[in-house]
Formats: C-alpha cells, sequence, structure tokens
C-alpha cells in the first residue's frame, strides 16, 4: 500500500477539518469538576463534539466518556492500540501576525495556535484510521484516537479517561518529535524548608516553577554592600542593579531538563553573599546547590548510557526573613537509586537545620528500543522519509505518551524543523502533516493489521 498516494488525497480534508478545529479557542479557563457537562468549559466541549461527530458521520464507533476525553474506534479484537491526541490548546502570549485562533492558510502552512500542538496531528492520526478502514483493512485489535481534552494543564481528561475506559495494551502519542522518543526520565520535585533569622538579609526571592531555571534573584540587606556588590558583577561581568537596599543579579532562563542552556541566578547570588554572611542557608546552597546541574555536590550525580545524566535544578527560594524555602527540580535516568539519594539529601538539609522534602516523584517512563512497538514505529517513519540518520532518542522532559504504561512519544514534527509549540505564531506545514498522515497509517497496519 502507498499510504502516502492516499494521504495526498486527504489535503483538502485534512486542511478543512484542521482549520476548522484551530477555530475553536480551546483554552482552558476554568476546570469545574461540578460542570458535569463541560467541566473544561465550552470550546473544549465544542471542540470534542466537532470531532467525534465528525467520526460518526465517517462511520466509525465513537465514545464520550463524561466530556473529559472521547474516542473514535475502528477494529475489533481484545487488545487496543491508543493513540493519543489532545484537543486543548495552551494560552496564546506574546506577539502574533495572525490572530492565532484565526487559521490562516500562508505559503503551504497554517498558523494557529494548538497547530503541531496537537491538533493538526490529532487530525493527522485520525485522517490514518480513516484511510486504513476505507481500504477494508482488518484489524486484529481495536485501534483508538483518544481525544484528550485536558493535556496542558494535569492531564484530568486522559486520566478520568483511563477510569472508565481499558488502558490501551499499547500506544503512541503524536504530540512531540520523529522519529521517535522511546524514554523520558523521571519528573522528581523536592524542597529543603526551614527557619532562620539574619541580621544581613531580610529577604530573597527567586524562582516561579518547578521546571525552570531562574533568571533574576533578590534580597534585601540591612547592610550597605553597593560598592562591593557592583564589583562583583564587574569581576565576573553578570548584569545586576540595586535600588534603595534592593540587591537584583540576572542569569538566564531554561527549561530544568536543560539547565546548561541558563545560568542559574540564585547560584549568582548566593556566591556573593556567602563572603557577607554566616545565614546557614546561604553556606547549605553555597556548600550543596551552587554551579552544580549535575546534583555532584550532593553526591546524586548518576548517569546510564541511554537517558544520560541525572540533572538537578536549583529552581526556587523564597526567605521572609524567618521562613526557607527552596524547591529543586531532578531529571533522572533509569539507574538513579531513589532511596538511596532521598537519603543523602535528608542528611545534607539536616547539616543545616533544613528538612527535606519530598513533593511529587514520577518514576523514568521506558518502553525497550528492541521492542515491537518502538521498532514498528520506527519502520513507518523510516518508510515515508528515507530517514536513517535521524535516531530515536530519550528526553528529560515529559510526554504525553508516559500517561499510558507502554506508549511512546512519535511525532509529528519532523526534524530539523522549527519547534513552536507553546510560542506565538505557531504553525504546521500541510505537507508534512500529509506525510505524518502516511507514516500513522502504515503503523496502524503494522501494530494491529491482521
Ligand atoms: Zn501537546
Amino acid at each position: 500500500m502507498n499510504w502516502l498516494e492516499l494521504a495526498e488525497k486527504k489535503r483538502e480534508e485534512f486542511i478543512k477539518v484542521t482549520t476548522e478545529l484551530l477555530q475553536i479557542p480551546t483554552v482552558l479557563e476554568k476546570f469545574d469538576p461540578e460542570n458535569k457537562e463541560m467541566p473544561f468549559g465550552k470550546d473544549i466541549r465544542q471542540a470534542l463534539d466537532m470531532m467525534l461527530e465528525i467520526g460518526k458521520q465517517d462511520g466509525f464507533i465513537t465514545k464520550n466518556v463524561d466530556n473529559y476525553a472521547g474516542h473514535i474506534e475502528y477494529g475489533n479484537g481484545e487488545e487496543v492500540l491508543g493513540i493519543l491526541g489532545h484537543l486543548d490548546v495552551v494560552p496564546t502570549g506574546g506577539k502574533w501576525i495572525n490572530p492565532p485562533f484565526s487559521a490562516v492558510e500562508r505559503d503551504g502552512k497554517i498558523y494557529a495556535r494548538g497547530a503541531m500542538d496537537d491538533k493538526g496531528p490529532t487530525v493527522a492520526a485520525y485522517l490514518a484510521l480513516k484511510m486504513v478502514k476505507e481500504q477494508g483493512i482488518e484489524l486484529n485489535k481495536k485501534v483508538r484516537v483518544i481525544l484528550g481534552c485536558d493535556e496542558e494543564t494535569g492531564m484530568r481528561g486522559l486520566k478520568h479517561y483511563l477510569t472508565k475506559e481499558k488502558m490501551p495494551d499499547i500506544g503512541f502519542a503524536p504530540d512531540a518529535e520523529f522519529p521517535l522518543i522511546y524514554a523520558e526520565k523521571g519528573i522528581y520535585m523536592y524542597d529543603f524548608i526551614g527557619e532562620a533569622e539574619n541580621q544581613l538579609i531580610t529577604s530573597m526571592n527567586a524562582g516561579d516553577r518547578y521546571n525552570i531555571v531562574p533568571d533574576v534573584c533578590e534580597v534585601t540587606l540591612t547592610k550597605d554592600l553597593r560598592k562591593e556588590f557592583n564589583k562583583y558583577l564587574d569581576d565576573f561581568n553578570y548584569s545586576g542593579e540595586i535600588h534603595n537596599n534592593k540587591y537584583t543579579i540576572y542569569g538566564k532562563n531554561a527549561h530544568a531538563a536543560m539547565p546548561d542552556l541558563g545560568l542559574n541566578a540564585i547560584s549568582l547570588m548566593v556566591e556573593f553573599l556567602k563572603n557577607h554572611t554566616d545565614a546557614f542557608f546561604i553556606h547549605f546552597i553555597d556548600e550543596f546547590l551552587t554551579f552544580d546541574n549535575y546534583g555532584k555536590k550532593l553526591g546524586i550525580d548518576c548517569s546510564d548510557k541511554e537517558m544520560k545524566d541525572l540533572t538537578n535544578n536549583l529552581a526556587f527560594i523564597s526567605y521572609d526573613g524567618q521562613n526557607i524555602r527552596i524547591k529543586m527540580n531532578i531529571r533522572y535516568p533509569r539507574n538513579y537509586d531513589f532511596e538511596a539519594g532521598e537519603v543523602k539529601l535528608t542528611k545534607a538539609g539536616a547539616k543545616y537545620n533544613l528538612e527535606y522534602k519530598c513533593i511529587e516523584n514520577k518514576g523514568p517512563h521506558y518502553v525497550s528500543p528492541d521492542d515491537e512497538l518502538v521498532k514498528s514505529l520506527h519502520s513507518a517513519y523510516v518508510k515515508y522519509t528515507g530517514d536513517t540518520e535521524n535516531e530515536i532518542f530519550t528526553i528529560g522532559g515529559g510526554t504525553y505518551a508516559r500517561v499510558l504504561t507502554k506508549a511512546v512519544a512519535f511525532g509529528a514534527l519532523f526534524p530539523g524543523e522549527e519547534e513552536l509549540a507553546h510560542q506565538p505564531n505557531e504553525y504546521l506545514i500541510i505537507d508534512q502533516m500529509i506525510k505524518a498522515i502516511a507514516i500513522y497509517a502504515e503503523s496502524i497496519v503494522l501494530l494491529a493489521g491482521k
């Protein structure tokens, strides 16, 4: 079967359905579990209805699971192949050339919030299933295109769905990149908490979320250290400023999964302060956390061949003259000993009278590269791209795939293309989505064909 030729005939349909879907502004405003008809709001409900209606018109079995998610199904059998797409989008911040929900088509692209994350790829997966059905190909599994309604803000849609429907035995999520992501590091948030009074520092603040390297750190000081601070900035070529007794230093943001791309503002500030104060939390941060993205100072550094290094992000500090909270974010490979690590973190904190607290730990997600699932999907990709150069890979972030026990992230961004998910002027390239439709159809047949 030449799926690419058949996918080409779906071009108009792809454009029509995707455009219509993109014009529904499916940003979550408020999650309201009391509102049974539309727990994620009317727009997300409308998008779910729209897709399920199209599925029904096209002769598929469809199901709406309590307005939290739905699926479009084809094929028979005990086992389920789940294809995980989502209909919600992140807010539209930033400068857009065209209104973000206008879905303007220009130069073979469609511009809109959600174009690649994840409406275009979701429609591509749907049309792939439709082609398989139109060709009369019999399947030995139920193939379900699952339409999540809340991927961006907590995955409550899919989690609820899985309480009502069978967990797919295998699956893939067209919500990331080609060729394929087969493993994702463990994601682990923890804090150090304590209390301290201090003569010099009356407040200290930096950071926002666990998953970001902080780019600003502010302290207020009781003593005039302007001269020393300015010299420090000059000596190391850092940027910062002083207003009255407030001292600010600037680093650079980065995602916590790639902390080396950033410059941690807390590290920069602590490096300055440690010579001017005996505040124990400053010396704690200096001894165990500063300028160390790999947990070496804590003795928790580790690495494995596939998933590479553990990373440790010093994400946040707040001190109000009394209470201290430091927030940390680790991304760890499969061979990390979590319990032994906790002992070390507890001990490090205790040395400075700080309490270690685990906030959330999600273990690594891993499907072997030798698994049939990975091999089949990758071969479908190679067949329609000829690309044997770009290898399947692992990441430090988390994708939608990790909600299922055995699923990988598979497309739909092609190697070398600009990643604009969550950014202004997000777009999809129509030719590439046509290719994605062919790859997904091939994949469905390889994984579920008789
Ligand atoms: Zn997504």
